[in-house]
């Protein structure tokens, strides 16, 4: 079974790490907003380099001066499965996905969907489909509070705690 990993991950702009295990790496979105239960919020993902799949359960801050520079924290994580197609890289390739995922926070059934036309090679709508998992107005949780700052040693600025997508 292939796993899925989100990491919330307070760069510059707060987003979110979407991966999916694909062959011997994991595929990577970034998800300014997040992932949603809410099938009617299609959230924008920006398909992003292959990350390591040692490094999907990174838990720290990335230091200043650095590519992404800010605390990483695990979000969610769980077993994965292709759904249409089965096969999840031929999915992606064609551009389009559709996937089951068991997580703690994450279930039932999503789809990737590649956008089309110019500038939007990268851009891809993440979406939760109608069904039992699905959670009309689900509002992400954002577990960067202080006690966790203090914990992970990081300066976080006042509003980050507030910042809601
Ligand atoms: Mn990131």
């Amino acid at each position: 079974m292939a796993i899925f990993v989100v990491q919330e991950h307070h760069a510059k702009k707060l987003h979110w790490d979407f991966r999916l295990e694909v062959g011997r790496v994991l595929k990577s979105w970034a998800v300014p907003k997040g992932p949603s239960l809410d099938p009617a919020e299609k959230r924008l993902a920006i398909q992003v380099p292959d990350h390591e799949y040692e490094h999907g359960d990174y838990e720290g801050i990335i230091p200043e001066g650095t590519y992404g520079a800010g605390a990483v924290l695990p979000w969610d994580h769980g077993s994965f499965e292709a759904v249409d197609p089965d096969d999840a890289g031929t999915g992606l390739q064609a551009g389009k996905l559709s996937f089951r995922l068991l997580g703690n926070r994450l279930k039932g059934e999503f789809a990737l969907v590649k956008m089309r036309g110019p500038g939007r090679e990268k851009a891809w709508l993440l979406i939760k489909k109608q069904d039992a998992h699905a959670q009309p107005g689900w509002r992400i949780p954002i577990l960067l509070t202080e006690a966790v700052a203090k914990r992970l040693l990081v300066k976080v600025p006042k509003c980050a705690f507030k910042e809601q997508p």
